[in-house]
């Protein structure tokens, strides 16, 4: 009887075992903000892995339809108003995008703009094709910075958004996949998806790990195709890269790329690629392209009024400037490069 028992008890884990699925990594891809959009979710749960990806599938759409700087979107209505010195009211999304970006604005003195739409225009590097093959007339750059369009013109009344300067052109490019990809974890942890990596052409958001094991992730090398360093996480991470190898044109030798300092109006100089890794995405995001048009002498003023620590810089000179915090959680692959760890308050 006992034995029968027993067997019977055997039979009934084995079976409940074998219905329980092993926990997997589902990857989905689908292209959106001009890249490539990859969610990985390591559960058990096929259907909700699912539910995942089409929650954020919906949700990205949307965005990129009120947020699409040179397609019929809200902002280019928004941007439309302006040109004519007209107000406009703000979709709640709008409206938080233009806060956020005054208080980046603010915090790294003006050197992140979201502002500089008309001078990312010029430069053809509003386009989705690869237009952009040469250097605007420098008469055209004065003429945009004599009226220096900033982000501080606009002013909110009761979600009434006006500009005191007409040639005001608001990108969001600088810092939409940051909110994006903080919205996105933000909706897996409230279907109760916890590991999760949610990746916008190599700009990313993770929570929790794969199979206990961390995340892997690779930052690219702005020189060649490949990874320059390897980073794990498991906890919740964001890692932001702004690079000047994603548009740009080559003449004579220099690089002419889509980050614009709007103190001169050309692209920035010195820094080839940009990482940061904060608990914010969004500030991540914004971070990285402030960090690329404050170039070797202001980085790290740039680092701390922003607040970030987790900084890496590779110089177009091939060297990598990264901060205490950052070495640690940083491995370099390429050891061609010479590795300067500095520490922002130094
Ligand atoms: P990211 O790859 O995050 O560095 O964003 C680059 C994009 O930000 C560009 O394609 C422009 O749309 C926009 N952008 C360019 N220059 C600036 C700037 N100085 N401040 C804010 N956004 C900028
Ligand atoms: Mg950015």
């Amino acid at each position: 009887m006992l034995k029968h028992i027993f067997t019977s008890l055997l039979f009934i884990l084995f079976l409940t075992s074998c219905s329980k699925p092993e926990p997997q990594l589902f990857n989905d891809s689908f292209f959106t903000f001009g890249t490539n959009i990859t969610i990985s979710i390591y559960t058990d749960d096929e259907k909700l892995a699912q539910t995942g990806f089409k929650t954020i599938r919906d949700e990205f759409r949307t965005l990129n339809n009120q947020l699409h700087p040179w397609n019929p979107s809200e902002l280019h209505s928004l941007n439309a108003a302006i040109s004519k010195s007209q107000p406009h009211q703000l979709s709640p999304l709008l409206h938080l995008m233009i806060t956020e970006g005054q208080r980046f604005h603010k915090l790294s003195s003006g050197l992140f703009d979201p502002a500089v739409g008309s001078l990312v225009k010029l430069w053809k590097f509003d386009q989705a094709a690869n237009i952009h093959t040469s250097i605007p007339k420098d008469s055209d750059i004065k003429q945009i910075l004599s009226k220096r369009p900033s982000i501080s013109e606009i002013t909110i009344d009761q979600n009434m958004a006006v500009s005191s300067n007409d040639l005001v052109r608001l990108d969001f490019g600088g810092f939409a996949k940051g909110y994006a990809t903080d919205k996105a974890i933000e909706m897996l942890q409230n279907l109760g998806i916890n590991n999760a990596i949610v990746n916008a052409g190599g700009d990313l958001s993770a929570i929790g790990s794969k199979n206990n094991f961390p995340w892997k992730i690779g930052i690219r090398n702005p020189f060649y195709n490949g990874a320059i360093a390897a980073i794990s996480t498991n906890e919740r991470t964001n890692i932001f890269t702004s690079g000047n190898y994603e548009r740009y044109f080559e003449k004579d030798g220099t690089r002419f790329h889509h980050i614009i300092d709007p103190n001169t109006g050309y692209p920035s100089v010195e820094i080839a690629s940009a990482t940061v890794i904060h608990d914010s995405g969004i500030l991540a995001d914004a971070a990285a392209t402030a960090l690329m048009v404050a170039g070797l002498n202001n980085w790290k003023q740039t680092a701390k009024s922003m607040d970030i620590t987790k900084i890496m810089l590779i110089s177009s000179d091939k060297r990598i400037y990264i901060t205490p915090q950052m070495d640690k959680l940083v491995t370099i692959l390429d050891t061609g490069l010479t590795k300067v760890v500095e520490d922002i308050h130094q």
